[in-house]
């Protein structure tokens, strides 16, 4: 009998094998990575270890250090893992990968994962995996960047220690990011699916590069070859050829680009949070980070078979209480600098802006009716919108909307029509599957990564132009999407209305 909490996940996602996840122990080299480290305990693996000698403060805005009041270690990180998945086995250990006989306190874990900016550290984990044949999830992040790689005991090379990371500190932005991806990869390793193809390529992330996320074939040096690549990624997502564009976009982000200020700013804002669900944990999260003001909204209430991905109700007994309210109160508790509201409510057509009057809005919804709705409003009321959409635990999209800037989500995207389609019939084989945590988190990333855009277009970095596409199965695993960027939708709100009345008529 699967618990309560992995019901979702386990009973409704073929080929998942919980049993797996369960009997699986993994090692986390570093403590940074929070998202990827707390999202692997509500996944529910079994026995999960921290190795780590790094300390922190309070204001760090690690929320797995939420119930220190000081000084917070690997320790801290340990109780805070037992809390909120009492069901599996956890261990902090405070030490670093220094000396090669460090590694020998591994023992043989199913996966390594490796995500400090220490090369050495890193050297010293593939060495002891190649000798005891473990794979080695690996990645490095800064403020802005990020960058990730699965090794197979392959000869060990210069790139893959990511050596341009090495004395840069990381930001929660690109660490979520990279956590999705750690997530994704050491899930297939543990639990590998038949319908997924391995990874390929290093991973860059760049919140800088017009792409946002570049691929590094390994040991290709050849520039035509490493844009070929990147073409093709481009080219998996679109229905159409991507344009040459991409060219000029790769070769200048592939390197390491000095931090920016991008990362420094808090930015004087306040943001609208439609949803507390899946997405609206991690954004809310990272949204206290960036933001003067945020207000969350939502109208449903927590249930158990939430807990294997909305981590933020973890922390405490909150099942049957109102998500938006329980949201809040763990951010505010996180974060005092934020100022944190919340109104339990269903966005409908009526919702009252006015009262809110939000800078930005992060649309966090599940539907394409509801996602159809944001976009509707932020038209109407030219408010910038990102939204991001899980369709399936092995998909989801990220998209912008500027008024004056970009086409709005259905130029882009063609959402209303996708609403329209969701609500006829469907066979029961086409049914949507449930999220995971996996793309919940890489999502929620992606999504803030967008906020500098959001809070001024253009100025912080370039906007998208196009959605960030993640695709589980394919061995590039995620990419941009390019899309039209003229709004043609000059219909106006009646005409809207018209096409949507099925839906919207309750
Ligand atoms: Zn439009």
């Amino acid at each position: 009998m699967v618990e309560l909490r992995y019901q979702r996940q386990a009973e409704l996602i073929q080929g998942w094998d919980q049993d797996k996840l369960s009997s699986a122990r993994i090692a986390f080299i570093g403590s940074n990575m929070h998202a990827a480290i707390g999202g692997s305990a509500v996944l529910g693996i079994g026995s999960i270890e921290v190795y780590s000698d790094a300390s922190y403060n309070k204001n760090s805005n690690k929320f797995l250090y939420i119930n220190s009041d000081g000084e917070a270690n690997v320790k801290t990180l340990e109780d805070s893992l037992n809390t909120i998945n009492p069901s599996i086995k956890v261990r902090g250990i405070y030490r670093s990968m220094e000396y090669e006989r460090d590694a020998k306190i591994l023992g043989k874990p199913s996966a390594i994962i490796e995500t400090t900016n220490d090369p050495n550290s890193k050297q010293i984990c593939f060495e002891y995996a190649k000798e005891n044949r473990i794979p080695v999830v690996s990645a490095s992040a800064s403020r802005t960047q990020g960058k990730l790689m699965v090794y197979r005991g392959e000869e060990i090379k210069e790139e893959f220690l990511f050596p341009e990371y090495e004395n840069y500190n990381s930001s929660p932005v690109p660490e979520c990011v990279l956590s999705g991806l750690i997530l994704r990869e050491t899930t297939g390793l543990i639990m590998p699916r038949t319908d997924e193809e391995n990874l390929d390529s290093i991973i860059q992330y760049n919140q800088n590069s017009p792409l946002r996320f570049l691929h590094k074939p390994v040991g290709v040096k050849d520039e035509k070859e490493i844009i070929e690549y990147n073409l093709n990624v481009a080219n998996h997502f679109s229905d159409k050829k991507s344009d040459k564009i991409i060219d000029s976009f790769v070769i200048p982000y592939l390197s390491f680009t000095k931090p920016s200020k991008l990362e420094e700013i808090i930015y004087n804002k306040k943001v609208l949070m439609i949803g507390a669900g899946g997405l609206g944990n991690y954004c809310g999260w990272l949204t206290t980070n960036l933001a003067k003001e945020l207000t969350i909204v939502d109208d449903d209430v927590v249930d158990e078979t939430n807990l294997n991905r909305q981590i933020f109700f973890c922390f405490e007994d909150t099942v049957g209480q109102p998500k938006a309210q329980k949201l809040a109160d763990v951010l505010q508790k996180l974060d005092s600098k934020t100022k944190i509201d919340y109104k339990i409510e269903r966005v409908g057509l009526d919702f009252d802006f006015e009262e809110i009057k939000p800078d930005v809005i992060l649309s966090c919804v599940d539907s394409f009716k509801a996602q159809s709705l944001m976009n509707y409003h932020a038209k109407k009321l030219n408010i910038p919108l990102v939204s991001g959409g899980v369709t399936s635990d092995k998909r989801g999209r990220v998209a912008t909307y500027f008024p004056n800037i970009n086409a709005c989500l259905d130029c882009q995207l063609r959402i209303d029509e996708a609403a329209i389609r969701e609500y006829q019939p469907q066979h029961c084989n086409l049914a949507p599957t449930p999220s995971v945590v996996t793309n919940n988190i890489l999502v929620s990333g992606e999504m803030m990564g967008e906020f500098p855009s959001l809070a001024k277009a253009n100025v912080y970095q370039k906007i998208l132009r196009g959605a960030l596409q993640y695709d589980s199965n394919f061995s590039s695993r995620v990419g941009l999407m390019p899309t039209t960027q003229e709004c043609n939708c000059n219909g106006g709100e009646e005409k809207w209305l018209k096409k949507m009345e099925k839906l919207f008529k309750e």
